[in-house]
């Protein structure tokens, strides 16, 4: 059956679309168990209902930039399933935006979300448009376009959109600014919003802290070990790497490795994190190549001294890895090298940055792998808590919104580790996330009908 879905899904997607392709084959190959274990499911097509997108909205976003020459670029907003909650999810402005990876990135949110236990369905957008290098006035001015297309399609208990790679806070403001300007509406349309106007305290720092909760309650729970004193290692240095690396520094753990689309910078002493900050959060991003500037032990490994792997983060001896860039950057060698050298847990706190080989590959090894449908839920469930405080008009303070979070990866865990368990697949945090997400949302399925 799963077979068939996948072929027929082959068939009526684009070539494009792999990376689509990819997320459903792992999902339904964990479900293979359980999908004969209630007839219901067949009967009402659950499987076929949940690879389907509801819809997917396209759009042309028209601007103009500071030489008032006019730009065009391609804007989107996956609805993929909404049977648990309002449609949920990130948008994510960068140049490698198609449908088909939007199509990924919504299909995984759907299980993301369940598993969260929030009332919340699966949905992704953006766009193609490039933020790198643009001033500030063009930044407003693409997001003010882009919000004119999209805001008939969203609503507080419709679609709440958040921010994903090269959307945060400011790109988040100046779309929420857009959406009351012409709906004269303020509501909690969006996710993210900055503080002074809706937002959650934590949300910036949620998904990388929630990475780390979820790393430490599976390093106790399975190995009786902690983070403080160990050497990590993260990609990225963006909003998910940068609060990865800040939780674990307070946790006592050595950061040191961070990344960009450049390079890789290693710092034996531990990633100084003001100086990334001051690179990546001041206006225009800035490469990671200027950080050794600063820190002169530190070692920058440009991308292209290494054309055959360029990948040098995960060389790096490390107790834990922390993936936090972008999708498929962990490869079956880079996994073979974190083995080599002693790793004993990769917590994916990006969205599918390891490939299916090297996955199994760690899984086989005895490596304790989270994926990222669990680890990195810290962010949309600390959205769902700014829903809940704009919709009860309430603010709540640091401490509370960080005891949530912490309480709910430790249930995520729990809810991932025992449904693995339940299933004879102990430790396979992949198939245990993939039933326990799917359980949830084919039962809202069955229970509302076709
Ligand atoms: P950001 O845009 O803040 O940062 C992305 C970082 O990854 C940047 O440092 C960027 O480099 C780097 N990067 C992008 N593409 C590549 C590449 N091909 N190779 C190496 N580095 C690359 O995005 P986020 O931190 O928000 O998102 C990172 C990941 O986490 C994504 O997979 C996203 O979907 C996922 N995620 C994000 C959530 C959130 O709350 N923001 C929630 C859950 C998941 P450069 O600086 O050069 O652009």
């Amino acid at each position: 059956m799963v077979e068939k879905i996948l072929a027929n899904l082959e068939k009526s997607n684009c070539a494009t679309d792999n990376t689509f392709l990819q997320a459903v084959s792992e999902v339904l190959s964990s479900l293979e168990p359980i999908i004969k274990s209630d007839p219901r499911y067949e009967q009402f097509a659950i499987l076929e209902r949940l690879v389907t997108p509801d819809r997917i909205i396209q759009f042309k976003v028209q601007w103009l930039d500071d030489q008032n020459r006019v730009r065009i670029n391609n804007g989107y907003r996956i609805q993929f399933n909404n049977a648990l909650g309002p449609y949920k999810g990130g948008l994510r402005f960068h140049p490698s935006v198609t449908t088909g990876v939007l199509k990924f990135l919504a299909f995984e949110q759907i299980f993301k979300n369940s598993l969260t236990g929030l009332p919340l369905g699966g949905a992704k957008g953006g766009s193609d448009f490039d933020p790198k290098g643009k001033s500030d006035f063009e930044i407003m001015k693409f997001c003010h376009a882009f919000m004119r297309e999209l805001h008939p399609y969203i609503g507080a208990r419709v679609d709440v959109p958040a921010g994903d790679i090269g959307v945060g806070s400011r790109e988040i403001g100046y779309l929420f600014g857009e959406y009351k300007h012409i709906t004269r509406n303020y509501d909690g349309v969006l996710s993210g919003k900055p503080y002074a106007f809706g937002g959650s305290l934590m949300r910036p720092q949620a998904t990388g802290y929630g990475a780390v909760y979820f790393a430490r309650e599976m390093l106790f729970q399975e190995l009786q070990e902690s983070l403080e004193g160990k050497v990590c290692t993260v990609s990225g240095a963006g909003n998910v790497a940068i609060h990865t690396i800040e939780k674990l520094q307070q946790l006592g753990a050595i950061v040191v490795t961070c990344s960009d689309s450049d390079g890789t910078v290693y710092d034996p002493k531990g990633i100084n994190l003001s100086i990334v900050r001051e690179l990546k959060e001041s206006g225009r991003r800035r490469s990671l190549s200027e950080y050794t500037q600063w820190v002169l032990e530190a070692v920058y490994t440009p991308k292209t001294e290494y054309p055959e792997n360029a990948h040098a983060v995960w060389q790096i001896p490390c107790f834990a890895a922390f993936p936090c860039a972008t999708q498929n950057e962990l490869t079956f060698s880079d996994a073979q090298k974190l083995i080599q050298n002693g790793c004993v847990a990769v917590v994916e706190g990006a969205n599918m940055p390891t490939l299916p080989d090297a996955i199994e590959l760690l899984q086989q090894e005895g490596i304790l792998f989270a994926p990222g449908k669990a680890s990195n839920a810290g962010g949309v469930a600390v959205s769902e808590f700014e829903m809940s405080q704009n919709a009860s008009m309430e603010k709540w303070d640091f401490d509370k919104v960080d005891r949530k979070l912490d309480e709910l990866m430790r249930q995520i865990y729990k809810r991932v580790a025992l449904t693995a368990k339940e299933y004879g697949v102990e430790r396979n945090f992949v198939d245990g996330a993939n039933i326990a997400a799917f359980k949830r949302v084919a039962e809202a399925m069955l229970l509302e009908g076709v």
